[in-house]
């Protein structure tokens, strides 16, 4: 099937059918223990590189056709899937980083892998200097002790897009890993390996999966990779359940007939916001007058249904208040990816968020909105109401 598309290629590939009875759906193997019937059996399977089931922790059926479908959307050699999001950033980073190496982030990068830099990375003695996302030179930030480069294009809350062939490129040149974040579009509209990235992350708990019922993370990456971080997988422990593996497989189904509307939904909201005369920007990447957008149409085949807008001052800080609560189809919450439209004020709540917004030019005044499924005309109508809710200092 290697020459058909992906959507049809989602749908067939990665099962290994034959050994599940020919069902269609790859059965749900809830085993904690796969037995062997001989102390050679037994052997073989404990062998470095069997690829026999020993222990879920390990490895499980059900695990694996995900990780099989995954490589196969990344167009890489092989993956991993793990508990979160979280648990294959951190994963990656613990097995490629050591003591006084230096690692580069991007500045635009998910907050709570930023948290995780500063507070574990840093206390094992690696270096973390942040970089501003519109930056297209590395060179003068590489250091001798520079292992590793963080990107994430679309950034976090500003969207900020990175030049990823030209930034993995200057990377390579010195030996130097690169690891991207590649959750906004999915591997449907980004392929990070294809510019060059050698480790995708994702979190499977956005659009991947899309129903808003597991957390999951998957990574992919060449083979040799993933045989170095597998050990370091397996003794973290961040094991994906074989239930949360079929309820993605289950997402992935549909996971191109999801964005067509996600993007289709992301872009009609945009749209009307940027039109409405209390907003003051739309930070949505597929708009023409967004900076990054060029580069955007460069390196990706669609959009997300995530994006962000600001709103012209409040009249008083209950404004914001008033505009939130009066949303009844659009829900509060965080996360995204899934069916339900979700918003979040991006209020900084500590100095150094409040820092971080102002270097990427966010202020409190800005929220982050995920198109869901709903219909277009039902989140516009809720937007409206909502921003009659809300007064301005003045409109200019
Ligand atoms: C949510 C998110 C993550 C973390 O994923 P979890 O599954 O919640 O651990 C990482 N990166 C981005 C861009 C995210 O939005």
């Amino acid at each position: 099937m290697a020459g058909m598309n992906t959507t049809t290629r989602i749908l067939h590939e990665g099962e290994d059918r034959e050994t599940h009875f020919g069902a269609l759906n790859p059965p749900i193997y809830h085993a904690s223990t796969f037995t062997r019937p001989t102390m050679q059996a037994f052997l073989e399977g404990m062998a470095e590189g069997s690829q026999a089931y020993i222990y879920s922790r390990d490895s499980n059926p059900t695990v694996r056709a995900l990780e099989k479908k995954m490589a196969l959307l990344e167009g890489a050699e092989d993956a991993i899937a793990a508990a979160s999001g979280m648990a294959v950033i951190t994963g990656a980073l613990l097995t490629f980083l050591n003591a006084g190496d230096h690692v580069l982030v991007v500045d635009a990068c998910y907050g709570p892998t930023r948290r995780f830099m500063n507070m574990v990375m840093a206390r094992f003695g690696v270096e973390v200097t942040y970089y501003h996302p519109d930056l297209r030179d590395l060179e003068p930030l590489f250091r001798p002790n520079t292992r590793l480069l963080y990107l994430e294009s679309p950034g976090s809350h500003s969207f900020h897009i990175q030049d990823l062939p030209a930034l993995a490129a200057q990377a390579q040149r010195r030996g130097i890993l690169t690891l991207a974040d590649n959750t906004w579009v999915t591997p449907l509209y980004q392929q990070p390996h294809r510019c060059g990235v050698d480790i995708v992350a994702h979190t499977g708990t956005k659009y991947i999966n899309g129903h808003a019922d597991a957390v999951v993370g998957l990574l992919t990456a060449r083979r040799e990779l993933i045989q170095q971080m597998r050990p370091v997988f397996r003794l973290m422990g961040a094991t994906l359940g074989p239930a949360e593996a079929y309820l993605t497989l289950r997402g992935l189904r549909t996971l191109p007939l999801r964005m067509a509307q996600h993007q289709a939904a992301g872009l009609a909201l945009a749209r009307w916001l940027q039109a409405h005369p209390k907003v003051r920007r739309v930070l949505h990447p597929g708009l023409p007058d967004f900076p990054g957008h060029d580069l955007a149409r460069a390196q990706m085949s669609g959009w997300g249904g995530l994006f962000a807008f600001e709103l012209l001052p409040p009249a008083t800080p209950a404004d914001r208040h008033h505009f939130l609560d009066a949303l009844q189809v659009i829900s509060m919450g965080v996360s995204w990816g899934g069916f339900e439209s979700l918003i979040i004020p991006l209020l900084a709540r500590d100095e150094a968020t409040a820092a971080q917004h102002r270097r990427v030019g966010l202020t409190d005044d800005c929220y982050r909105l995920s198109a869901g499924l709903e219909a277009v005309e039902d989140l516009i109508a809720d937007l409206e109401h909502a921003l009659d809710q809300y007064s301005v200092v003045s409109i200019q």
